[in-house]
């Protein structure tokens, strides 16, 4: 008996060649070795259409770089079996608000350059101690889930303030600087406080869990905007 069909709708655009972007259908055969929505992309790059763009690495939901709209929700491609869709139509687009450079790839620069601007590393404030900054298992377990973040950026495309104010620091930055504002081997929760309170920062996430329901890992980013703002009001700037 032939395996079951499933009719791949992609988005295409090459902005060398393209005048617009355009969807293309490949009907790719699920079973084997095609079980995921990221198999299917592989499918069809090996097998029908060579020119097809998408990013992928780690393939096992840790790298993040598959992530991209699937029938109608950001999700990583890599950890979507097919047959979870429910469909014999697979819609795929890539990250919203974002510049396209080929098909399913975007430029990811604005994400990762809010990413910079968190300082996204321990600023401990004092000089090292002489064998290693130590941590309490209950303060590890403050920041434990919010290290889980795999920067994949669904949380920024689905987004409504990111769309409209580009400069707006975008959920996973913030939950990025939350997890260090709660790690207690941080030193400089002021000076990290100062980087969120702006016009950009915090205050300017309208609070609508569209972040919390797309997160790959589970995470609230919402909840974590809430928290540095709880911070930012109890706080003597
Ligand atoms: Fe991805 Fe979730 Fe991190 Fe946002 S918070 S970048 S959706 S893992």
């Amino acid at each position: 008996m032939g395996r079951k069909q499933v009719t791949f709708k992609v988005f295409r655009f090459d902005p060398e060649k393209d005048k617009r972007p355009y969807f293309k259908k490949y009907l790719v055969p699920v079973g084997g070795n095609v079980l995921t929505v990221l198999d299917g992309l592989y499918y069809i790059q090996q097998r029908l259409d060579g020119s097809l763009a998408f990013r992928s690495s780690c393939r096992a939901g840790v790298c993040g770089s598959c992530a991209m709209h699937i029938n109608g929700k950001y999700r990583l491609a890599c950890n979507t079996p097919i047959s979870s869709l429910n469909s014999r139509k697979i819609v795929l687009r890539p990250l919203g608000h974002l510049e396209i450079l080929r098909d399913l790839v975007v430029n990811l620069d604005p994400f990762w350059k809010k990413y910079e601007l968190i300082k996204p590393y321990l600023m401990p404030g004092s000089p090292p101690p002489e064998k290693e900054w130590s941590q309490s298992p209950d303060d590890r377990a403050r920041v434990d889930i919010l290290i889980d973040c795999i920067l994949c950026a669904c949380c920024y495309s689905s987004c409504t303030v990111t769309l409209t104010d580009k400069n707006y620091l975008g959920p996973a930055a913030l939950l990025q600087m939350n997890r260090f504002v709660q790690d207690s081997r941080d030193g400089e929760i002021k000076e990290r406080l100062l980087i969120v309170n702006g016009d950009d920062g915090a205050w300017r996430c309208h609070t609508m869990f569209n972040c919390q329901v797309v997160c790959p890992k589970n995470l609230n980013p919402s909840g974590s905007i809430a928290d540095l703002k709880r911070k930012l009001v109890t706080l003597n700037m």
